[in-house]
């Protein structure tokens, strides 16, 4: 934070959609501050099931609307960040008596294609029982009629576009602060004038001062709104989701899968995804006031690894192979309907309408996937209720020659060889920084002892540690392994290089040095 300094906005808040809403605006010319309690994407945005889709599922709800601008946003991303977001192809597995007929099925998947219009991705197909079960040996049979295939999209990393997304805002001119938590908003009378924010590392606490204040605190939202005098009515009713991350059997599902729950008809994914499968989620009502005081449920492991194994009886997963859970709360608008029914649709609440409050708006609902149309739809209206020229927003552009993976790994492991380092190293590369891979082997030939790896089973090189702590803002050894490096979970052998590297090289302040994982 600059001191004296008065931003246009303040954005409270860095997950994907806070980050979003900061890039756009720092793009548009906009004199920008973020700030983060924890880190960049640490929030609901890291505990999703990575995809990037149109949603299905709220077909059945009439969400044309949210499904096309969905999908709208699935083209745009795989495009822009096609090393982060890549098209996959799921399998609807079908069987008798399931709560959707499996016409009802096809129809859907019909429209859905026709929402699209993708070129990118390839129309949905029926499979046939025999080819079900080509493709999926180790599913269930009983009552199985065949299946479909249809395309969407998978994001392995949402942290890391986070962190691109914190990249971006900073380039344009943004201030970034991670670990800088919004303790009040601050006001005079009617009017929000900023927040007093404190550094959780350093308790360092200071007044920050703003034209227009955005809370992007997603299901934190109301803790924050609530500091204010009068505090407006409560906008957030989320819902939690639990995910377990297994290890990948040959009995067990071999692609992805988007299967119904037997046990409440309840719909769920399978998914591989960095070598390990992902199964989730539950969709269960928040109704505590903090969700920094949530706890998953005991019962939603026994959901999701019954489901699993009945899907795939010989895979036979045991509590005792989860070998990690994540749990978030979708940041969903209140509302008296059941968990699934609440829409996923994302609105600005302009506290100048609501509650006469001026300089406060916030940011409620949305995905993953329409963080980018949400935040053009945010950046907007600020424009607007600063009085400033409309200016265009440009985030949605498509990169002029089209980015292509393959080409990207080639390239790393050329870089790789003339520095005499593994090639083998590439694609892990390519996964975490896409063309931003430069940067980091760059650091290498400046300073050859930074190729060295953290250990013997520890692919990373050194100069990726320096990079997460000079160029990416990581605060903490936790920032580093989980939300760098995407360490799930980390091994000891890794945790203890970071933290020996950060140390020789004096990267990190020293209270910063505990990793809490
Ligand atoms: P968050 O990511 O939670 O960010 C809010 C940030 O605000 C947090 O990082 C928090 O630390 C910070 N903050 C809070 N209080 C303060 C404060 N006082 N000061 C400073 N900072 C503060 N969407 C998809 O598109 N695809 C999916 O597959 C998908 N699956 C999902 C599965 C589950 C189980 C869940 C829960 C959600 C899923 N979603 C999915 C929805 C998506 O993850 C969320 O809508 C999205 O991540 C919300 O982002 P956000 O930035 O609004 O919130």
């Amino acid at each position: 934070m600059t001191a004296g300094q008065k931003y246009d906005v303040l954005v409270i808040g860095g997950g994907i959609n806070g980050l979003g809403i900061a890039s756009d605006a720092a793009q548009r010319g906009l004199r920008v501050l973020i700030v983060e309690k924890t880190d960049w994407g640490s929030g609901t945005s890291s505990a999703s099931s990575r995809l990037i889709h149109g949603g299905l599922r709220y077909l059945q709800y009439g969400e044309i609307d949210l499904v096309r601008e969905s999908l709208r946003e699935r083209g745009i991303l795989t495009r822009q960040r096609p090393h982060l977001v890549h098209p996959i192809q799921l399998l609807i597995p079908t069987f008798a008596g399931m709560p959707t007929p499996k016409w009802m099925v096809g129809a859907g998947l019909v429209m859905y294609d026709l929402l699209a219009r993708d070129a990118l991705f390839p129309h949905p197909s029926i499979l046939s029982l025999a080819k079900t079960r080509q493709r999926e040996p180790g599913l269930n049979t009983e009552g199985l009629s065949g299946g479909y295939i249809y395309p969407d999209a998978q994001i392995e990393f949402p942290e890391r576009i986070c962190v691109e997304l914190m990249q971006e805002a900073r380039k344009a001119g943004a201030d970034v602060r991670n670990h800088s938590k919004v303790t009040a908003l601050t006001q005079v009378g009617k009017r929000v004038t900023g927040a007093t924010v404190r550094d959780e590392l350093t308790g360092r606490e200071e007044t920050v001062t703003a034209s227009m204040t955005i809370n992007a605190a997603g299901p934190w939202l109301d803790v924050v709104n609530r500091t204010l005098s009068d505090a407006p009515p409560r906008l957030i009713g989320g819902t939690w989701g639990t995910h377990l991350i297994l290890p990948m059997r040959p009995q067990g599902p071999q692609g992805p899968i988007y299967a119904t729950a037997k046990k409440d008809g309840r719909p769920f994914f399978l998914l591989p995804w960095d070598g390990r499968l992902l199964v989730g989620t539950t969709d269960v009502k928040f109704i505590g006031d903090n969700p920094d005081r949530l706890e998953m449920e005991a019962w939603e492991v026994d959901y999701l690894l019954e489901e699993s194994n009945h899907l795939f009886p010989a895979a036979g997963y045991k509590d005792t192979d989860v070998e990690e859970i994540t749990v978030g709360i979708r940041p969903l608008p209140a509302s008296d309907k059941k968990a699934g029914a609440v829409s996923r649709r994302h609105f600005l609440v302009d506290h100048r309408e609501k509650q006469g409050i001026e300089g406060l708006a916030s940011i409620v609902g949305g995905k993953l996937t329409t963080y980018r149309s949400l935040a053009q739809e945010a950046v907007d209206w600020t424009l607007k209720a600063l009085g400033k020229p409309a200016v265009p927003c440009t985030t949605g552009h498509l990169p002029a020659h089209p980015l292509l993976v393959p080409a990207l790994i080639t390239e790393a492991q050329t870089a790789l060889a003339n520095l005499h380092l593994p090639t083998t190293l590439a694609p892990r590369l390519i996964a975490l920084y896409g063309p931003a891979f430069a940067s980091v082997l760059d650091r290498i030939a400046d300073d050859p002892t930074l190729g060295k790896t953290l250990g013997p089973r520890t692919e990373i090189l050194e100069a990726q540690i320096v990079h997460a702590a000079q160029s990416e803002e990581a605060r903490t050894i936790d920032d580093i392994v989980h939300r760098r490096l995407m360490l799930f979970p980390p091994t000891p052998e890794a945790v203890e290089g970071v933290r020996r590297i950060c140390r020789e090289r004096n990267l990190l302040r020293e209270g910063a040095l505990a990793c809490p994982a």
